[in-house]
């Protein structure tokens, strides 16, 4: 079925900020495909969010570093809503088990980069090219790709280099894309998230309390999913025409080199 409203695919979705970006936007009146893996009941939950915003929704319950996964959560929209006007690259994992650099193992770091960079690296690939067909038959006009990162693509944490490495990575990803698809209409982008308040970050809550206290970021208080989502919602709007490979920070101000 082919709707009017646009369509965003955001992964990992389930929770977290993924679910930030869904609620902000579904305000906006964007229809969203909420893809995450495992249990049901979260990407459920964002569902009934979605629909208590406004507008709809629909769950793919896949795998992002699977190809056959990716394909299907494409699959999914087109079936579902006949277009897809945005891609928001969101999920992402830290190690398993946070280890110093001289002790991490090599499994570790190949199932972060997985998810973080190589996943995404090839659902865009996916996306790109349905976007590149749904603007020459005139379906769509502006879409966009935009890349949750991290301060960690430009922070050393020693105890999970996989996960810096990975986000160091998806800047350039951003950059590759940004710069490919620049003249065929697609622009791409990077939000780069400081300390937000998530399942993610909640195993680290107390020390992430003490350092906001002792003034780590210059907004002194945690980020929430939804300044995510309101940084995606602006970018989504359209206001950005001729800015692409761009970063955004939405970090309280932690990239500041302060004295
Ligand atoms: P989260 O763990 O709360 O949510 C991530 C979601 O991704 C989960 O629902 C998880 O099931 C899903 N996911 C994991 N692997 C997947 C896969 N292979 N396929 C599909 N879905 C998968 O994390 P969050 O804090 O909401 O983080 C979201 C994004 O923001 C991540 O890319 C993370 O690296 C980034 N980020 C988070 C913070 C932070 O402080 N929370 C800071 C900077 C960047």
């Amino acid at each position: 079925m082919k709707m009017d409203k646009k369509v965003a695919i955001i992964t990992g979705s389930g929770r977290g900020i993924g679910r930030g970006i869904a609620i902000e936007l579904a305000q906006a009146g964007w229809l969203i495909v909420i893809n995450d893996i495992g249990n049901p009941d979260p990407p459920a939950e964002t569902l009934s969010l979605v629909q208590a915003a406004g507008s709809d929704g629909h769950v793919v319950l896949a795998d992002i570093t699977v190809g056959t996964d990716r394909q299907r959560i494409v699959d999914e929209a087109l079936q579902r809503f006949g277009r897809i006007d945005l891609l928001v690259n969101n999920a992402g994992i830290g190690p398993r088990v946070r280890k110093d650099i001289l002790e991490v193992e090599e499994d570790s770091l190949h199932e972060v980069m997985n998810v973080n960079l190589i996943g995404p690296f090839f659902l865009t690939q996916c996306v790109a090219r349905v976007m590149l067909e749904q603007i020459k038959e005139k379906v769509i006009e502006d879409p966009k790709i935009i890349n949750i990162g991290s301060i960690s693509a430009f922070t050393s944490s020693t105890s999970r280099p996989e996960y810096c490495l990975s986000k160091a990575g998806v800047a350039m990803s951003t950059l590759l894309y940004a710069d490919r698809l620049a003249n065929e209409g697609i622009n791409v982008y990077e939000i780069r998230p400081g300390i937000i308040e998530t399942p993610m970050t909640a195993v680290v809550k107390d020390k992430y309390d003490r350092l906001i206290d002792q003034g780590i970021t210059p907004i002194k208080r945690w980020g929430q999913p939804q300044d995510i989502g309101k940084a995606v919602a602006a970018i989504a709007s359209g206001f950005f025409p001729y800015s692409t490979g761009q970063v955004i920070n939405v970090d309280g101000g932690f990239h500041i080199q302060r004295l």
